[in-house]
């Protein structure tokens, strides 16, 4: 009962930051459900919302047009992702002088998979990016922008291990990197534990949980194994029987994203980082969980 009292979790609110993570859509009707997912998620004040990349013209443009939109129309401060991937310097630092001119003060800069896709092996663009690193070097040097960078708990699918991932994202650091975004992860003990060693290691910048609701068990556990997230076995089995239910499952997901924050927050974190998918209500439920209310907002339009 004393236990229960003194549980962090209990009295959540104050201190608690939340951010959002959002894909470009690609057809008008994603277009509007994009903009309802961003206007309903608005007023909760997020420290930032983050816009990802794919290489390739046409998805470069529509992260562009997101982001624009967003610092055009929205109080909120947009992180656009980049990727070294498929575009020599040049035409990577074009894009950072764009983001620069739409007003974008913020970046998540990422190697990007593979071109052949996840499981292939890495090479640069002749004459890109070669990594992360030199990407963080190359934003720092082209203009004046907070940079964020990625954290796999798990290590990264490529990387040999734990500790050469840390190596990596000490580079990272030190090429101007203020800020770190896990890969999803189910098992809070991963986190934890990859947290406690970057601490170790005196790598000081915050590392926030990269949270993913469970829409669908099965898309979301194809795309865990491609990432190198693990899928426990009692998740499986809390998923397990629901293929046709979608009213349970969504219950069953709202129950399960909210015990791994509110366990997060009794282990100390008060940052998260939402995968929204561009949906808000389950983000949206979870959030008043942890306390975080809407407040009024000038510029939001819907
Ligand atoms: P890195 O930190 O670059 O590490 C990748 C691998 O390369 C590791 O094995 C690492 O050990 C090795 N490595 C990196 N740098 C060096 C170095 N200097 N020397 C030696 N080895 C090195 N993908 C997209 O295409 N678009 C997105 O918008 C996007 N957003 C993401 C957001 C988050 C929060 C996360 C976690 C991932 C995102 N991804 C995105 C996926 C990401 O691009 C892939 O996971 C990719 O395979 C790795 O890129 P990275 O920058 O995350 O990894």
């Amino acid at each position: 009962m004393a236990r229960d009292m003194n549980r962090p979790s209990r009295s959540v609110g104050a201190g608690i930051g939340v951010s959002f993570e959002f894909f470009p859509p690609k057809t008008a009707e994603m277009e509007t459900s994009l903009w309802e997912a961003v206007t309903r998620l608005a007023p909760l004040a997020p420290n930032f919302v983050s816009v990802t990349y794919g290489a390739g013209g046409s998805t470069r443009e529509r992260t562009h047009a997101t982001v624009s939109r967003i610092v055009r129309e929205t109080p909120l401060k947009p992180a656009a992702h980049l990727t070294c991937v498929a575009a020599t310097r040049e035409e990577v630092d074009d894009v950072i002088r764009s983001y620069r001119a739409a007003g974008v003060r913020h970046i998540v800069a990422l190697r990007g998979d593979p071109v052949g896709g996840v499981g292939s092996t890495f090479s640069p663009h002749p004459g890109g990016y070669e990594t992360s690193t030199a990407l963080v070097a190359g934003i720092r040097r082209v203009g004046n922008f907070e940079v964020t960078v990625s954290a796999y708990p798990e290590r990264h699918p490529e990387s040999p291990s734990l500790d050469a991932d840390l190596d990596v994202l000490e580079a990272k650091i030190d090429a101007g990197a203020t800020r770190a975004i896990t890969q999803f992860f189910f098992d809070n003990a991963h986190y934890l534990r990859y947290l406690e060693k970057a601490r170790a290691r005196g790598i000081n910048i915050p590392i926030l949980p990269g949270i993913v609701p469970v829409l669908n068990f099965k898309q979301t556990a194809s795309f865990a194994k491609k990432t190198g997230a693990s899928v426990p076995r009692w998740l499986a089995d809390r998923f397990e029987g629901l293929d046709d239910d979608p009213a349970t499952r969504r219950l069953i997901a709202a129950a399960v994203a909210a015990e791994q924050v509110l366990d997060l927050v009794d282990e100390g974190v008060e940052d998260f980082h939402f995968y929204t998918m561009n949906r808000a209500d389950l983000v949206y439920a979870i959030c008043h969980l942890l306390g975080v209310r809407p407040r009024a907002l000038a510029g939001v339009q819907s």
